[in-house]
């Protein structure tokens, strides 16, 4: 039997700036700031091309006026140019997952005109109508289609545990919004999981040598955060967290 192997390329699409330390560290009373780089994850075999989280708009204006914090996006940033340099055609992009709805992880959907959307149901259902305490997260404003909704007629609702296609598959993770999923990839170099805003930086991760990663100071359901970082933690695959420098600086996994 061969198993399918996927290669991965995390790619930057501009960065947030000035992000109070204790949205991304629950509970951090320091009052630094740090910045948080906007991640797309290309992921390949063969001739298939496969989009995990797709960041936000290059419209910086729109952004500003979403959040107060700061917001920039460099010319290589911007997704055609990002997706030009790794060579990929995207409308030939048959499928993009979306981790979950927030703005900043779904707002160039429709840049894959031909893609079908894998999310959770629980994450829709969530985003149609979340507190207003969450609006900004999805980026609901009055009078604008919010950037979830921009290609409903594409999305492919799931419900639970998937297997997408050969090496490829999801699994839930709750806690930081209801339908938070993580995407497991097999490659040559072993099996990672892109883990959306479950886990944001290698810190919140490695949480200083506790048995349990840290969640983040964002959530919907502070217990389902921390049992769905435990249940992460016992798969053993290496994490690939949505927001850390690190990650787009190495740039190339599973090769
Ligand atoms: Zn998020």
């Amino acid at each position: 039997m061969t198993t399918t192997k996927w290669v991965i390329d995390a790619v930057k699409l501009g960065e947030l700036r000035g992000v109070p330390a204790e949205l991304v560290y629950l509970e951090d009373r320091s009052r630094r700031t740090v910045s948080m780089p906007l991640v797309m994850f290309v992921l390949r075999s063969g001739k298939r091309t496969v989009i995990v989280d797709t960041g936000g708009p290059a419209d910086e204006e729109q952004i500003r006026s979403m959040i107060p914090f700061g917001y920039a996006v460099r010319e290589p940033e911007r997704i055609e140019n990002a997706l030009d340099r790794l060579g990929v055609d995207p409308s030939e992009v048959s499928l993009v997952v979306n981790t979950h709805l927030h703005w900043d992880h779904c707002s160039n959907n429709d840049v894959f005109p031909n893609a079908e959307v894998l999310v959770q149901q629980a994450e829709l259902d969530f985003a149609a109508a979340p507190d207003t305490a969450h609006h900004q997260a999805y980026g609901i404003q009055d009078g604008r289609v919010p950037p979830f909704a921009r290609c409903s007629d594409r999305i492919r609702a799931l419900d639970g545990p998937s297997e997408i296609t050969a090496g490829l598959g999801v699994v839930p993770l709750p806690g930081h919004s209801p339908g938070s999923q993580g995407v497991r990839v097999d490659t040559g170099d072993g099996t990672f999981v892109i883990t959306g805003d479950c886990v944001d930086t290698f810190d919140n991760w490695d949480n200083r040598g506790a048995a349990t990663p840290l969640p983040s100071g964002r959530f919907t359901d502070l217990p389902a955060f921390r049992a769905s970082l435990a249940r992460l933690k016992g798969t053993g695959w290496t994490p690939l967290p949505s927001h850390d420098h690190a990650v787009v600086e190495k740039g190339a996994f599973g090769y």
